[in-house]
Order: structure tokens, then sequence, then C-alpha cells
């Protein structure tokens, strides 16, 4: 490995600016791609200067030159003049400098944006400038603009590649793409791919050698993935857990309402996946309130009539307590005994839960990771299902897989994945979606509301809650800080002092203990308390039916998603229930907001929120890996994304260990992906 500091042109100090860019090693500086590039190549006649375009270039004689002084600003005026006509460019600053090297009569080249000035004509506003040589022809680049810092420039990255291009290239592995793909796509060989990203001859050979990464990087996951699912298929390990429409009608009949058609359909799909002996890797998504508790009380009912096991964990013990309470009722007439394990259970009642655990007489265990402790054994576990799983790490999910051979897993969010990113993480999860809600709700209410209304909100609540209705007020920060957030503390503190004085006002924040939190929610939960003060604790999950206003105050600091997140916690019961997000007065982000007016489908505003925030929120929805591409973007590059997805399948239809010496650079590749490894070796 050639490190850093080893290459020409590069000291400590820009070894150093290079790290703090994420760029450790001679490699990664190859593979760090500029996200645009300017285009030096053409100069436009002076004649055809248009305004208020991007920046433009210009070669031309100096005419004259002239300074003047605006405030406190020192300005350079040059005339220039080409054989077309004349333009004026303007430098701000560095006055000195200028002066010095620009002189009538000299040729020179000029690039800026051409624009109107608050007084006289329009002028040239100079960016970059260049004095050329007696007779020398202009010639310019496409020069790519890399990501830089205040330490190191992207002329410095571009020149350190440039210097060390050569080297770089040495360091290159084998190419990922089989010869012949990479022909049949039309694609660059790899290092003129690299030369043609780094120093190309035009925008479309960058773009064309760019999506040949991409696509490498997608083909590589989507093999990975692949071959994930395919060895989990050939394991048949898992417990069958047939069913029958016998049980089903059974189920259906203790509960107090109808299924709605998705739950039904959605429960279909998981006892199909569990009748197997190939463990179920599944995702149920459906939005707040679509009734994921019944499709997964499903679930647990299957594995209980076959003799079997299920755990199910949430990210916080309060949500872990709710699941418990509510599963509890659908369970209990089925013959079905639920038993909890939390962290901050005394011993005695843990060790008597976890006996009953390990005897087999429970048929479900709720918790938190606590179920994860080497404690809790269990008789005959069949099923694992994890609420909101991004906020469980891959080696707690392992964890808990292993103590029961391969039991089907179950993950269930109420973040709906855009369909397009769901998309990338088929290969190996498959999804469910629960795309109805439950009849007989009155749709949530939304309005953006100004913080100077804030005496109007409070009114508003005042009037709920004279009606017999609770009100949720979410802040950003817990404690007053620079950041000038709304806190909880604060607004509890004057709302219960001040403004609601008359109300019963509760707190409720994440440097709470447990114990605390679990106290205030039990209070607001049975209607002790009117109001509840809370930062984002309250999220994901909690649900009390007697809720209906839901005030979120600092909401241009939150995603959309989130944001709808945090509307389901209203409307689950019979009130009509509405939900004011509340921007900061100088907040110029109501646009954003405006979709939440307009829509409570989940999955639209999860798409809103990937084009206006992009995949990262998502990311760790990922089994697959998905968060952490080097080259691809998965909002972006989705068509790319489904070519590679395709040829993936194809090349697995001809070669399933890419054996073939074609493949060796793929399998190269494949084996270097983290959840991919032992993949191809075991095979
Ligand atoms: P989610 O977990 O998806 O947010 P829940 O499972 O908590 O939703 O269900 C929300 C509410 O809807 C609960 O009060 C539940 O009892 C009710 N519910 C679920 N399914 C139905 C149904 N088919 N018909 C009527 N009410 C339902
Ligand atoms: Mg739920």
């Amino acid at each position: 490995m050639v490190r850093i500091h080893e290459l020409k042109d590069v000291g400590p100090k820009t070894a150093t600016a290079l790290l703090s860019l994420g760029i450790g090693t001679a490699l990664d500086l190859l593979q760090t791609f500029p996200f645009r590039y300017e285009d030096l190549r053409f100069a436009t006649p002076t004649s055809q200067v248009k305004i208020g375009e991007g920046e433009q270039n210009f070669v031309g004689t100096v005419i004259s030159v002239n300074e003047r002084r605006v405030r406190d600003l020192e300005i350079v005026d040059a005339r220039i003049t080409d054989d077309h006509g004349m333009l004026t460019a303007k430098w701000i600053g560095r006055r000195r400098y200028i002066l010095g090297r620009l002189h009538a009569g000299m040729r020179i080249f000029v690039r800026g944006r051409y624009e109107a000035q608050k007084i006289g004509a329009p002028a040239l506003n100079v960016t970059q400038w260049r004095v050329l040589g007696d007779g020398e022809e202009y010639r310019g680049a496409l020069v790519p603009i890399y990501r830089a810092s205040k330490e190191i420039t992207t002329r410095k990255i571009h020149n350190v590649i440039t210097r060390n291009f050569q080297t770089l290239l040495g360091l290159v592995g084998d190419d990922p793409l089989p010869p012949a793909l990479a022909k049949e796509l039309g694609y660059p060989s790899l290092p003129d791919a690299y030369s043609q990203v780094h120093a190309p001859d035009s925008p479309e050979s960058a773009a064309r050698a760019r999506e040949r990464f991409v696509f490498a990087e997608f083909l590589t996951m989507a093999l990975a993935a692949e071959l994930r699912r395919r060895q989990r298929e050939h394991e048949h390990d898992a417990q069958m857990m047939p069913g029958s429409d016998t049980l089903l009608a059974e189920f259906e009949a203790s509960l107090p309402f109808a299924l709605t058609n998705a739950q039904r359909r959605v429960i279909g799909e998981l006892w199909a996946d569990q009748a197997r002996d190939i463990p179920m890797n599944r995702m149920v998504q459906g939005d707040v309130g679509s009734g994921k508790t019944l499709v997964a009380a499903a679930a647990i009912v299957l594995a209980a009539r076959n003799g079997l096991q299920a755990a199910l964990m949430a990210p916080t013990e309060v949500l872990a307590a709710q699941h418990a309470s509510k599963l509890a009722p659908l369970l209990l007439p089925l013959g079905i005994t639920v038993e909890a394990v939390f962290g901050s259970q005394g011993a005695k009642s843990r060790s008597a839960a976890t006996q009953r655990i390990a005897s087999g007489e429970a048929s479900l265990a709720v918790g938190t990771h606590a179920l994860l402790t080497d404690g809790v054994d269990f008789a005959r576990l069949g099923l694992v299902i994890i609420d909101e799983q991004h906020r469980f790490g891959v080696a707690q999910r392992a964890k808990l897989r292993s103590k029961g051979g391969s039991p089907h897993t179950l993950h269930m969010t109420a973040t709906p994945i855009p369909r397009t990113l769901a998309q990338t993480y088929n290969a190996d999860l498959d999804i469910s979606t629960i795309d109805e809600l439950p009849p007989g709700r009155t749709p949530i209410e939304t309005y953006v509301v100004r913080l100077s209304r804030m005496d109007r909100i409070e009114r508003f609540i005042r009037a709920n809650v004279a009606r017999g209705q609770q009100a949720y007020i979410v802040a950003p920060a817990i404690e007053e800080s620079d950041a000038g957030l709304s806190s909880a503390i604060e607004v509890a503190e004057r709302l219960s002092t001040k403004t609601l004085a008359d109300l019963r006002v509760g707190l409720l924040h994440g440097k709470l203990n447990a114990k605390e939190k679990d106290a205030v929610m039990q209070r607001f939960a049975s209607g002790d308390l009117d109001v509840l003060v809370a930062t984002t604790v309250i999220e994901v999950g909690i649900d009390v039916a007697n809720a209906s206003v839901m005030v979120v105050l600092d909401a241009q600091r939150f995603g959309l998603a989130q944001l709808h997140q945090l509307r389901g916690r209203v409307g689950r019961g019979a009130a009509k229930s509405y939900c004011l997000l509340v921007p900061a007065d100088d907040a110029e982000d109501s646009v954003r907001l405006a979709v939440l007016e307009r829509t409570i489908d989940g999955f639209e505003i999860a798409e809103e929120d990937l084009a206006l925030r992009g995949p990262g929120e998502f990311a760790g929805t990922a089994q697959s890996g998905t968060s952490g591409l080097r080259f691809g973007d998965l909002r972006d590059d989705i068509a790319i994304y489904k070519r590679a997805k395709s040829a993936a399948i194809g090349i697995l239809a001809e070669d399933p260990t890419l054996a073939r010496s074609s493949n060796s650079g793929l399998r190269n590749a494949v084996e270097a992906t983290p959840s991919a490894q032992g993949l191809l070796t075991s095979s």
C-alpha cells in the first residue's frame, strides 16, 4: 500500500488536510471523484456575452485599466476587446496585485459571471484569469472540481492526482467488470475511465467514465445481496410453521374488528414465508396507525400454534412495554402468554421471566436489547420480530438470531422507504406493505403556524383540553442552548407557570431515567396530564388515543418523515386531531413543511424527503449495506442500479459461484464486501 505522504507534492500538511477530507490512502485519492467540472475549453465571443448565465470564458486584448472605490471596496475595471466586440471585466479587492499584473495591450483569459451593476453598464465579475503569452493560442480544459476545504483547495487536490497519476493507477486492483460486459456496455477501460474522470476530454466522456464506476459498484452490491439471499434459501434449516384458513378465521374471530384487506394480504405473505424451512427475512412497512401490531400478532400466533416461541425487540423500554400491553390482549384469548424482559427490572421478576422463557411456558418474549443478554435462553425460538430495526446494530441482530438456529425474521418499520429506494433492498429483504388505514379514522388536519402566533396555539390547546382531549408539544432541544432552539424544559416551565398554569403540564425528555420517563408516560396515558411537553423521545410508537393535538416547535429543524412520525402520535382515537407545525419566525422553510399540510401519505412524504434531503436518512434501514456507497447515489443513479441488478442475475445464471476467470475481478470485489464475507468461499 502506498501511503499518501509518499506521493509527490504531498507534505505532512497536505496529507493531514486530505485525511480530514476522508482521503487516507493513495487509492482513496484516486477514487475521490470531482463533483462537477468547470468548462474552460471554449472562449465566448464578447459579442455573445449574456447577462445572468453561469460563468463564461472570454479571451481578448486589454484596452484600458481603471481603478475606483465604492465604499470600502477597491475595484479594478478593464476594457477588453476581441474580434467581435468589447466588454468590461471587474476585479474586486487585491487591487495592488491586479494593477501590478494587468496592463493595456496584453492578451488575457477571463472567466466569470456577467452581471448587471448597480451603477453603469453590466460587467464580468472575474473569478479566474490568466495572462496569455505572446502568440499563445488559448486552450482551456475541462477542470475537475473536488470537494475541498479551508486547508486544501480543489486545485491542489487535482495537481496531486495529476502529478502522481501513473503511480496511483498502479495501485488499482483487478477490474471488477468482466471484459465482455464492459465492452458490451461501451465503457472505457479501467485506466481510461480513471483518466477521463480526473482529466476528461468532454463532459460526455467524464459522465460515461463515472457511470462505469457506479455500475461496477452497484453490480457488486447486487451480487452480494443476491448471493446472500441464495445462501439463506439454500439453508433449509428454519422451523416450518404451516398455517391454515381455519387458524386465520379463529384469529380474526378473536379480534374486536375485521382485518383490513392490506392486513389480510400481509398476514398471508408472512404465513407463506413462515410455512417454509427457508428462514423468512421480511420487512413489514406501514404508515403510523396502519395496524402493524396486529400483523405481528398473527405471525406470533402462527409460531405459537406450531409450538415455537417468538421474541420481539423494540428500541426503548417504553416502546417494548407498549408492545407487550398491546399484544397481550390480542394473544391471550388464543392462550398465548407474553413475558417482558427489561434492563430495569428487579432481579426477582427478571429471573422469573427468564425462567418462563427458558422453559417454553412463555410463547412471546418482549424487550429491548436486554433480550440479548446471556441470561435469556429460549426453549424453542422460531421467530424474531424487530421493531424499527434501524435502531439495532447488525451485531445485535446477529446475536439474537444466534439464540435459535435460523429463526424467521420479521422487521417492522413505520418509516416508509421510498419506492425508488425499496427496489435496492429487495435483493435480500422481502418487503410487505400495509398501504391502507383501518376504517373510521378522521384524517389529521395539519397547519403550518408561525411562532409569533403562539398565543393562538395555546388557546387552541386549551379549547381541546376543555373538550377532554390531550396535547403534545414537541421541542427539538432539551435545555436552553446557543443554537436558540426551543427547549422542552423552558417551554414546560413557561406553560405550567404562566400561559397554561391552570392545566396539568408534564415534561418528557431523554435525560430523564427510564423510571422517570415511564412515570410521566403513565400519567399522560391515564389522563392525569393534559399537556405533554417532550423532545422527540415520543417519536416512535407511543400510543395515547385521547391525545388529539400535536404541536411541533422549530419544525424547520426536522425532516418531513420525522414530522410525519410525530404527527402519527395523534389521530389514534375517535376525536378529530390536529397537527400544528411551528417554524421559527425567521425560518424560510415553510414550502417544505407545506407538503405535510397537503398529504398524510407516508410514502409520498418519504419520496419528498428523499428528493429534498437525499437518501442518508433512509440508509440506516438498509439490510444490504447500501449506505457507504463510494461512487453511486441511490437517488440519482437508480436506472444504473436496475441495469446492474439484472446484469447480476444474468451473471449468476451462468456462473453461480463466480468461478470463471473472466469473473475473477468481480469475485474479488464481492468478497471484499463486508456483508458478503464467506458467501463465495463456502460454496
Ligand atoms: P401501527 O403500529 O401500525 O402504528 P397499530 O398496530 O398500533 O398501528 O394500530 C393502530 C390502531 O388501529 C390500534 O388502536 C389498533 O387497535 C387499531 N386497528 C388495527 N387494525 C385495525 C382494524 N383492522 N380495524 C380497526 N382498527 C384497527
Ligand atoms: Mg405499532
